[in-house]
């Protein structure tokens, strides 16, 4: 569950969420666990033109599917991803789906760009520019986030990681957060577009399952 406090310009986002591993690898859950929080909790204490953040998450591991909750986000190690992308999320949904290949590099904090992009896609932020195209609008991004610059464009959290590249900006530095697209996460989260739950189908009362 995606829940947003605001108190003036401080926006509160908190999380429930939960971690399983559907790959055929072992995976150092806890740790995983760990980096998962530590990243978006970092990376969410920021400021966006007047707004102040903060994010807090409680996460829990879990080892069974029929444990998983259609309420909560969950994080989904999975074998593949189509296109073999190291990430994908369900768009408003609850659902981050990790390939297995990334999993140390998250880990370990080589990584610490892609958890919290993600759950920007949760929050219904688009990718800014253009697919494939350099210094572009995408135009299928909601018009509240076409109106952000060319510079918020390669600095920002939700480029894909090839745009700030292109620049030379590191991709750590590539992690800021627009106050466009802060009105846009208040604006879907207060007309409950967020937290649909896409990929969990409950069957009967002990038999659940994820969807691919
Ligand atoms: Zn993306």
């Amino acid at each position: 569950m995606i829940g947003i406090a605001q108190k003036g310009n401080h926006i509160g986002i908190y999380l429930t969420a939960s971690i399983i591993n559907s790959s055929s690898d072992r995976a150092d859950l806890v740790s995983l666990k760990r980096a998962i929080v530590s990243q978006l909790e970092s990376t969410f204490r920021c400021s966006a033109g007047p707004y102040k953040l903060s994010l807090k998450a409680d996460v829990e591991v879990l080892y069974r599917v029929k444990d998983c909750s259609p309420a909560k986000v969950l994080f989904q190690i999975v074998d593949a991803l189509p296109g073999n992308h190291p990430a994908e999320a369900d768009f408003k949904g609850l659902r981050i789906r990790l390939n297995k290949a990334i999993i140390n590099d998250i880990i370990y904090n080589r990584n610490v760009r892609t958890v919290p992009h993600e759950l920007g896609h949760l929050f219904g932020w688009d990718h800014p520019h253009a697919r494939a195209s350099y210094e572009s609008v995408n135009p299928e991004s909601h018009p509240l986030e076409q109106q952000l610059t060319e510079e918020e464009r390669k600095h920002n959290l939700m480029s894909q990681g090839w745009y700030p590249q292109r620049t030379n900006i590191p991709l750590e530095e590539a992690m800021q957060i627009s106050e466009k697209q802060i009105d846009l996460l208040l604006l879907h989260y207060r007309s409950g577009q967020l937290n649909r739950n896409l990929h969990l189908k409950r069957h009967n009362l002990f038999w659940k399952k994820l969807l691919p």
